[in-house]
């Protein structure tokens, strides 16, 4: 295989979320066999399927436009600023960190076994060093690439937000991280959503148990729950509440406990979180039984005082809990004082919290 056919397949497998320390092992596969007796069956279906992908879109016209657009280090930043068009959007932040790619990240990190490192306000006085997000050339690689930036830029907000210096982060906040970090990439960047989840099961899900990627993705695994619970806004809202209340945050013993865990249903999970991310209403427990007791299959006009004479509760509580169904878009109230719900709204999205 030549240089270029290695490169068109190394950006192949990127665009499908392979990971890039195990490309020797990808091409020596594919050169030599294709069985993958040492992996665990689900993973070695992923990568034939991952390869079957690979050999045909090395060819394809497609991947040689992601490949010519990632030729140069502008390509990346462009895609950078991307990204961080998203992060200023959701966290309304008019100044985002600038990109520098750089043979060696700088001191004191450069030891460490990273391939990007966010520098913040507190860091740039503590070891004075310009802030930013710096990202080690030798890894550059498309898909990747975005992974690693999009985690990093989510701690860059978290520092944002917190009142006070705290130089070392918790799991739980690479969690949240990671999670935000898929977020965004699946509304702002060109990786599809298939290859942001194999971006996850390569590098967190199926690392071994005891490793440190593999705690990040308990610690996003808690993350995940609270979004599928709660919506996306309470990541967004826990995010904001800075480092030192992420530290403090409570977070659900269970979740973290592996032992019948499946990277698969994980990985399931968190392609619900993404896909509900924006989908997902949380509502209180006596607007959801408005909701769903009288609005289950209703597309007629349904009359206010008879709902309030069957739930048995007043029609002014009635009032207040219609009044916030609609202001969250839930149901539609009409000018003569008749309700409807939008028979396309009502879905398995909208949970319930006993307040
Ligand atoms: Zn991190």
């Amino acid at each position: 295989m030549n240089e270029s056919n290695l490169k068109a397949l190394k950006c192949a497998a990127y665009y499908h979320g392979a990971q890039f320390g195990d490309f020797p092992f990808f091409f020596k596969q594919i050169e030599i066999d294709e069985t993958f007796s040492h992996i665990e069956m689900w993973l070695r279906q992923l990568f034939q399927e991952d390869l079957s992908r690979i050999r045909s879109l090395a060819k394809t016209p497609e991947i040689k436009t992601v490949l010519e657009s990632f030729n140069n280090e502008e390509g990346f930043l462009k895609q950078y600023d991307k990204i961080i068009s998203g992060y200023s959007i959701l966290f309304d932040i008019k100044e985002m960190p600038s990109l520098h790619l750089v043979d060696k990240l700088p001191e004191p990190f450069s030891c460490k076994e990273w391939d990007a490192v966010s520098v913040d306000d507190q860091d740039e006085k503590k070891f004075s060093i310009p802030k930013g997000v710096y990202y080690r050339k030798a890894v550059l690689t498309h898909c990747y690439f975005e992974f690693v930036i999009a985690h990093e830029l989510s701690h860059w907000i978290v520092s944002l937000h917190s009142k006070s210096y705290i130089p070392y982060v918790t799991l739980f906040e690479e969690g949240l991280c990671d999670l935000l970090g898929a977020y965004i990439l699946n509304k702002h960047s060109i990786i599809p959503i298939d290859a942001i989840t194999n971006l996850f099961a390569y590098n967190r899900a199926l690392k071994p148990s005891d490793s440190l990627w593999y705690a990040y993705w308990s610690y996003c695994k808690a993350a995940m729950n609270i979004a599928l619970g709660n919506g996306f806004d309470k990541i967004r809202d826990i995010i904001k509440s800075g480092r030192g209340n992420i530290r403090e945050f409570p977070i659900q013993g269970g979740s973290l406990n592996n032992e019948d865990d499946h990277a698969k249903s994980d990985i399931k999970n968190l392609i619900c979180a993404l896909l509900k991310a924006d989908m997902l209403y949380t509502i209180p427990a006596e607007e959801f039984m408005v909701l769903k007791t009288n609005f289950q299959y209703a597309e007629e006009h349904i009359n206010p005082e008879k709902m309030a004479k069957d739930l048995k509760i007043s029609p002014g509580r009635l009032n207040s809990i219609l009044a916030n169904l609609a202001s969250r878009g839930l149901i539609v109230i009409e000018s003569d004082n008749m309700i409807y719900q939008p028979s396309v709204i009502l879905s398995d999205n909208i949970k319930y919290v006993n307040l």
